[in-house]
């Protein structure tokens, strides 16, 4: 599978997208299948893949930086490389177990999830080969979680009801509060 790896050397200074946070309407789309996978693809492909690493984050789904296509960007672990996922789907998953997992477009906020612990993954890649990817751990909840941002779910809607009272609350009292700025004094 052809790797984006260095990509993110070569684009340099390349400006990246500005990731969409929760409140934005985009995030509650669903998605539409890539009908060709072409340059302009593959440009916002290239930017993501900045994107992702300069937040930093293991994955970024295309609505998360407003594009309502369906396709991500992640870090492989295996083969320490980024790669996209075009028109992905989970076609075997088994098992269930209780995950941790941040989300960009909601940060600094832990959602306690249960899923399918083991998934397999069917994507095209950027050449528009087919690929199989099995996975567990992090790379399986990270596979869910960027699926779910291209159905316009979030991981807010898969906590239990408990936790997400407090997390409306504190998303409610961060509203009210200015955010920190990017460059802090000392
Ligand atoms: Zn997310």
């Amino acid at each position: 599978m052809p790797s984006l790896d260095g990509l993110a050397g070569i684009l340099g200074d390349m400006t990246t997208f500005s990731i969409r946070q929760i409140g934005d309407p985009v995030l509650r789309e669903r998605s539409d299948d890539v009908t060709d996978i072409d340059g302009a693809l593959a440009s916002s492909v290239e930017v993501m893949v900045k994107t992702m690493y300069d937040a930093p984050g293991g994955g970024l789904a295309a609505p998360q930086v407003g594009i309502t296509k369906r396709y991500f960007v992640f870090h492989d672990d295996d083969s320490e490389t980024a790669l996209v996922a075009i028109n992905p789907e989970i076609v075997e998953e088994r098992g269930e177990c209780e995950w941790t997992e941040g989300c960009l477009s909601i940060p600094d906020i832990g959602f306690t999830i249960v899923r399918p612990e083991f998934v397999t993954l069917r994507a095209l890649d950027i050449d528009g080969n087919e690929f199989f990817m099995e996975a567990d751990d992090y790379m399986g909840r990270m596979f869910q979680h960027e699926l779910d941002h291209l159905d316009g779910v979030l991981a807010i809607d898969r906590v239990d009801k408990e936790q997400r009272k407090h997390i409306m609350r504190l998303l409610h009292e961060r509203e009210l509060v200015t955010p920190a700025p990017a460059n802090p004094f000392g």
